[in-house]
């Protein structure tokens, strides 16, 4: 696929053609949206944000100031500082059964940008990248501005939002290259079991695609549910997967910008010389403090999934109560993915009508591939909880028939 056109925007500029086939980030604009509203002073509940709550912690910030103590405030090698991939190494070893050696990492801003390299990297004009829908909505943009065309693949509430084999057989063309697996799910909480994963392994294989695995929600599990990655099961799926990750879900670490990926070394090394001639290193501090993240204990993960899960519970029970609304119960992430289409209203103006109305803010499932649905985020409070829902209870009494 090639561009569009370019867009002439005045007299004197013109804007790229790649610029006219994306979106702004509905999450990042309504989130900054909420935050400023309420820095207004206007009593806002923020249910859009996909950030933790939490504090990032201590012995984290400890890393930052002996970083800043000590001088280490230079550049660092673009792809990272060993010490890091070092960690990373581990985690992949610790956590995913997964060995690789420093080659086969790189350490980016963000698992945004490892998304965005990888996708530079491996995508070719024409090339189709098999999404998932409802998708996380970055995905389609990055495939965009690579040049390529996203194809969808669809699931649905009935099956957990699970990407089926046969739906993806349904999707595929001679031209299909990549495909892009995100579990647990962002926005819909949904995960990929073990079969559900051997499955998709083999056809990938069988195909002689590429393998993205967004694996950033791994520590967000509920109902006993274990994390497996796909790459995990043999050679073959391993040679072929990207498994991409970061530190700013798992330690609220968002504002610091660390992600990574390890694959295949050939392509990381043409991903660190993308950053050589674009970003340059991700902060040299931020590096310190993902490894002191990375080391942090076990306990770390097993406090959060008890604080989220009461939260999932609250907000799933109160949930139920909204005239209209059927909420997905996640297994995964901190995300509630809701059927709104009861209500009468499509997911954009519904999340209209409930900010500018009861001030609650909520993303249109519209931004994620379905109109039909709504997302909360339950990285908040239990009294934000709570409060919000109760207002939304309140609104659909009035507003739904
Ligand atoms: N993948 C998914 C599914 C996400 O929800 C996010 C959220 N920001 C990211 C990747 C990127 O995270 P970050 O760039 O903050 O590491
Ligand atoms: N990923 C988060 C979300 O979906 C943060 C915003 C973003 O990076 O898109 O809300």
């Amino acid at each position: 696929m090639t561009h569009s056109p370019a867009k002439i925007h005045n007299e004197r500029i013109t804007i790229a053609g790649r610029m006219t086939l994306v979106s702004p980030s509905a999450t990042l604009q309504l989130t900054s949206k909420a935050k400023e509203m309420k820095s207004k002073g206007l009593p806002v509940i923020n249910f859009a944000a996909g950030e933790p709550d939490f504090d990032t912690p201590q012995a984290v910030k400890d890393e930052a100031v002996k970083c800043l103590n000590s001088g280490f405030t230079k550049y660092t090698p673009s792809s990272g500082i060993p010490e890091l991939k070092e960690a990373v190494c581990r985690k992949f070893k610790d956590d995913n059964g997964l060995s690789y050696v420093l080659e086969n990492i790189v350490i980016s801003c963000g698992a945004k940008h490892s998304l965005y390299n990888l996708i530079q990297v491996l995508c070719n004009p024409g090339d189709e990248i098999l999404i998932p829908t409802p998708y996380w909505v970055s995905y389609p943009e990055m495939v965009y501005l690579a040049g390529g065309k996203p194809v969808f693949v669809p699931t649905s509430q009935e099956n957990g939002f699970r990407a089926g084999v046969e739906a993806v057989k349904k999707a595929v063309t001679p031209k299909s290259k990549i495909l892009i697996l995100n579990s647990p799910s962002n926005p819909t909480g949904g995960i990929l079991e073990e079969k559900d994963l051997k499955a998709l392994a083999q056809v990938v294989v069988e195909n002689n695609w590429v393998c993205i695995s967004d694996e950033i929600y791994e520590y967000y599990l509920y109902e006993n549910q274990k994390h497996v990655s796909i790459a995990s099961f043999n050679e073959e799926i391993k040679k072929r997967t990207f498994v991409v990750n970061g530190v700013s879900k798992s330690y609220s670490m968002t504002g610091l910008r660390i992600g990574y990926l390890a694959g295949d070394a050939e392509v990381v090394k043409k991903i660190g010389i993308l950053q050589d001639h674009s970003t340059s290193n991700p902060a040299s501090i931020s590096q310190k403090m993902a490894v002191a993240a990375l080391n942090l204990p076990k306990s770390h993960r097993e406090n959060l999934r008890k604080i989220f899960t009461k939260r999932r519970e609250l907000m799933l029970s109160l949930l139920a109560q909204c005239k209209g609304f059927k909420p997905f119960p996640p297994q995964g992430a901190f995300y509630v993915f809701c059927d709104i289409s009861k209500t009468g209203f499509s997911s954009e103006t519904l999340c209209e009508k409930l900010l500018e109305e009861i001030y609650v803010a909520v993303i249109p499932g519209k931004s994620f591939g379905s109109d039909q649905h709504v997302r909360f985020s339950f990285a908040c409070s239990e009294k934000d909880i709570e409060e919000g829902i109760r207002r939304i209870k309140e609104w659909t009494e009035k507003n739904v028939k």
